[in-house]
């Protein structure tokens, strides 16, 4: 069986959610990537990098350097006959494409999948992550979102073919008139193996520069909570949880979180969870692995210093 996943890019670079769900899809077959846009040569070389890929398929047009579904979906739809699943990660473009593509080709999509246990059947996260729904489908072709926290990132070391595919450009209502990035040094959070996320009693924007300091110091990205983005302490791309990213890293450390159930839900992949809390009856605390009972302002600095001598 041959497998089409989309690649995830943006500026000219390969999104490292790509090698996740690559890695993902290699369980069920040989892999071709299909790369979409202008300006993506190095990003259709790096996937041809990847193991398990056997070919990559490039299409470059001015007319496709919005990804939006309007513009890719054409092409999707047009390849789809080859292959009995095509896979796009769970993320802004996975969300926007996979359900208009599905509603072309009148299959099924089946989203957010966590685990792959065969051709036909996948594990999702439902009731905001409080259950997981293994779904067996009868459907002649699977369309899927993948949440590629949830997997290992696929190794180098391959050197599929690359071929250039030609695009029939469409007219497109929607056109992404400008993209408002946040400048941030730190590791992606979907993708991020430690995440220290920060809740509303940080206090300030300029008590997550602590929280930035100490995520620095261990290479980690940097998450919030709903109420400490929506009290303008951190970015909204920060945000962790139902409404937010969904994280998996090796180690999350919660700083001052209280551990609300929409939180709850975007921490649920994290292997081992570190809470710092002055309340030891909060919920994150009862759910953490290791716990320090603290004043996050003193705590932290402590921890910096500490770490800064090792
Ligand atoms: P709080 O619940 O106020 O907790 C603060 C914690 O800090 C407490 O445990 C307290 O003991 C501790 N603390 C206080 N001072 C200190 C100190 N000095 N040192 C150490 N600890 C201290 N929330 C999300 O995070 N993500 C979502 O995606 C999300 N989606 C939502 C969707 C909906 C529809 C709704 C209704 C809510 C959603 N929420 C979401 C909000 C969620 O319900 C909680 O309100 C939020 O997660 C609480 O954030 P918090 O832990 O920062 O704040």
């Amino acid at each position: 069986m041959t497998i089409l996943v989309l690649a995830d890019h943006d500026l000219g670079a390969l999104s490292p959610a790509t090698a996740r769900v690559v890695a993902a899809a290699s369980v069920l077959g040989e892999i071709d990537v299909l790369v979409l846009g202008e300006g993506i040569d190095q990003v259709a070389a790096d996937a041809a990098k990847l193991s398990g890929v056997a070919r990559v398929l490039v299409a470059q047009h001015p007319g496709l350097v919005g990804q939006t579904a309007e513009t890719f979906v054409p092409v999707l739809a047009k390849l789809a006959p080859d292959y009995a699943h095509i896979i796009a990660s769970a993320g802004a473009l996975g969300r926007d494409i996979v359900p208009r593509l599905a509603a072309r080709l009148d299959i099924q999509p089946i989203t957010d999948v966590i685990a792959i246990h065969g051709p036909n059947r996948f594990d999702r996260p439902i009731y905001a992550g409080n259950a997981i729904q293994t779904v067996s489908s009868a459907q002649p072709r699977q369309i899927l979102t993948i949440r590629a926290s949830a997997f290992r990132a696929a190794g180098q070391g391959g050197s599929a073919q690359i071929i250039p595919l030609d695009y029939d450009p469409v007219n497109a209502i929607a056109t992404i008139v400008a993209a408002h990035r946040t400048e941030n040094n730190t590791p992606d959070l979907a993708t991020a193996q430690i995440v220290v996320g920060g809740g509303v009693s940080v206090g300030s924007a300029e008590g997550f520069k602590l929280v930035g300091q100490l995520a620095a110091i261990i290479g980690a990205g940097v998450g919030a909570t709903r109420a400490a983005v929506d009290a303008g302490y951190a970015p909204n791309d920060w945000q962790i949880g139902q409404t937010g990213k969904i994280i998996a890293p090796d180690l999350y450390i919660a700083v001052g979180i209280s551990g609300a159930l929409q939180h709850l839900a975007g921490i649920q992949g994290a292997k081992k969870i570190i809470a710092i809390n002055t309340d030891p009856e909060a919920p994150l605390v009862k759910l953490a692995d290791i716990v320090l009972i603290g004043d996050l302002f003193e705590t932290i600095p402590a921890l910096i210093a500490q770490l800064e001598h090792l």
